[in-house]
């Protein structure tokens, strides 16, 4: 995978960061301490692409087999294998790897769609409907009537634009794994090969 790529992918994370903190400045969209029930979806999808950074950072800290293992044993419709309540007791939120989490997990919450009239639409979270429903029925209408928002398709459009082959087609978020891991640990032997080390 050419760097730059990857360079560029975290480009498009840094703006979905941007447009996310600027719909939070503007609003009182929050999520609830603690919070990690759409990590516990048995519906996250990312693209293999967005796995890359993931699976590289566990080859460079020699932890890939063990994810690689996981990630097998996880149910391709189970919950994100990153997935961990028990660091939100301790503030470290649930994501067991935050920093790199695909371009969906940046956007929920706080993602826009289109309607059938193309119009933006806040994709408003359960869970905030629930605990702070004025913040999110105001938000929405803001969005509704013309507040920007981070755009779940125009955000997938550039991801896929990186590279189509890789970045195009969400998968449940285990298999995306499993697939980045494997391509990323097979790029590795072939680079060791080339040096001739085993
Ligand atoms: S990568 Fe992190 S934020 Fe995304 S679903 Fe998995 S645990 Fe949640
Ligand atoms: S987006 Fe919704 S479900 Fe996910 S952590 Fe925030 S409040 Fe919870």
């Amino acid at each position: 995978m050419d760097a730059t790529v990857l360079a560029r992918l975290f480009k498009v994370y840094e703006e979905i960061d941007n447009q996310t903190a600027a719909l939070r400045a503007i609003t009182e969209l929050r999520c609830p301490p603690g919070c990690g029930t759409c990590c516990s979806s048995t519906r996250v999808e990312a693209t293999v692409l967005e796995m890359l950074p993931v699976a590289r950072d566990f080859l460079r800290r020699r932890e890939a087999l063990a994810l690689l293992e996981r990630s097998r044993a996880a149910d391709d419709e189970g919950p994100c294998v990153f997935y961990q309540p028990e660091r939100s007791a301790r503030g470290e939120g649930c994501c067991g790897v935050y920093v790199l989490r695909p371009s969906v997990c940046r956007l929920f919450g706080y993602g826009a769609v289109k309607d059938k009239y193309g119009a933006a639409q806040l994709a408003v979270c359960t869970v905030m409907n629930e605990v702070i429903p004025r913040a999110a029925q105001d938000a929405a209408y803001a969005v509704r009537r013309g507040l920007a928002a981070p755009g779940f398709t125009g955000f997938a459009r550039q991801v896929a634009g990186l590279d189509p082959a890789l970045g195009g087609k969400p998968l449940p978020i285990n298999r995306a794994l499993r697939i980045a891991l494997e391509r990323e640990g097979l790029a590795l032997q072939f680079e060791k090969g080339g040096k001739g080390e085993s």
